[in-house]
C-alpha cells in the first residue's frame, strides 16, 4: 500500500468565494470523512490578536496569547449553509471570526511563519489518522502534499463577489458589492504573494474553474476523481 493511501486525505484549496467550504462539507458528509476548515483556525487566531489589542505583525505576542487559550474546532461537516463551529475557551466564536474586522486582518496574521507552523502542526494532528478533507490555501501544497487528491478551486472575481454577497445576505449581513470586491482582492493579493506558503496550485493538483458549474457538478466531478485515484492507487 502506498503511504498516502491509508491516510486517505483530500485537500481543497482556492481563493475566497471559490466554493471550497460548500464543496468540502458536502464531500465530507457523502464520503463519511472528517472536515477541517483551516481558514476558521487562522480567523480564530486573528480574533485572539484583535481582542488582546496585539499588533497584527507581533508574532511572538500572538503566539503567546494563542497558546494560552483552548482552541476547539468542529470536525463534522454540519449544514453547508452554516459556519464551522469554533470555540475559544468554550466561547462560541463562529460568528465573530467572520466579522469584517477579522476579515480585513486575517491575511496579515496568516503571513507570519510562526503562526503558520503552529496551525499546520495542529492541522496535521487533527487529520493525522486520515479520512479527512481539509480546505484552505495551503492544505495541498504544505499541510498534506502527499494527499490522495489535491483540488484547487477557482472562479471569476465577479462570481466570487456575487457568492460572498449571497452568503452574507443569508446571515442577514448587508455589505456593498464594491466593498466585498475590494476585500476579496486585497486578501487574494496578500495570500498569493506572501513568502511562506502562498496560495498556489499544488504540484499535481487539479484545477477546477467553478464559475459556471453548479455545486452538485463540482461535487460529482471531485467524487469521480477520488474514486478513480483510490481505485488505482490503493
Ligand atoms: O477560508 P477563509 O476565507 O475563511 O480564510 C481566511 C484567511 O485565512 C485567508 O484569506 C488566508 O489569509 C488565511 N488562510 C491561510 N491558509 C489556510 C487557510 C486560510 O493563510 N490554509
Amino acid at each position: 500500500m502506498k503511504k498516502y493511501a491509508y491516510r486517505n486525505i483530500i485537500t481543497i484549496d482556492g481563493p475566497a468565494g471559490s466554493g471550497k467550504s460548500t464543496v468540502a462539507k458536502i464531500l465530507a458528509r457523502d464520503l463519511d470523512m472528517k472536515y477541517l476548515d483551516t481558514g476558521a483556525m487562522y480567523r480564530a487566531i486573528t480574533l485572539i490578536a484583535l481582542e488582546n489589542n496585539i499588533e497584527l505583525e507581533d508574532e511572538k505576542s500572538i503566539l503567546a496569547a494563542a497558546s494560552g487559550v483552548k482552541l476547539e474546532i468542529d470536525q463534522v461537516a454540519s449544514s453547508e449553509n452554516s459556519y464551522t463551529k469554533v470555540f475559544i475557551n468554550d466561547r462560541d466564536v463562529a460568528e465573530s471570526i467572520r466579522s469584517p474586522e477579522v476579515g480585513s486582518a486575517v491575511s496579515i496574521v496568516s503571513r507570519l511563519p510562526g503562526i503558520r507552523r503552529y496551525l499546520v502542526s495542529m492541522q496535521r494532528k487533527i487529520a493525522g489518522e486520515g479520512n479527512a478533507i481539509l480546505e484552505g490555501r495551503d492544505t495541498g501544497s504544505v499541510v498534506y502534499p502527499d494527499a490522495v487528491l489535491k483540488i484547487f478551486l477557482t472562479a471569476s472575481i465577479s462570481e466570487r463577489v456575487k457568492r460572498r454577497k449571497l452568503q452574507l445576505e443569508e446571515k442577514n449581513q448587508e455589505v456593498k458589492l464594491g466593498h466585498i470586491k475590494e476585500e476579496i482582492k486585497k486578501r487574494d493579493f496578500i495570500d498569493s504573494n506572501r513568502k511562506d506558503s502562498p496560495l498556489v496550485i499544488p504540484g499535481d493538483g487539479i484545477k477546477l474553474d467553478t464559475s459556471d458549474m453548479p455545486i452538485f457538478e463540482v461535487v460529482n466531478k471531485i467524487k469521480q476523481l477520488y474514486y478513480d485515484r483510490t481505485k488505482t492507487k490503493i
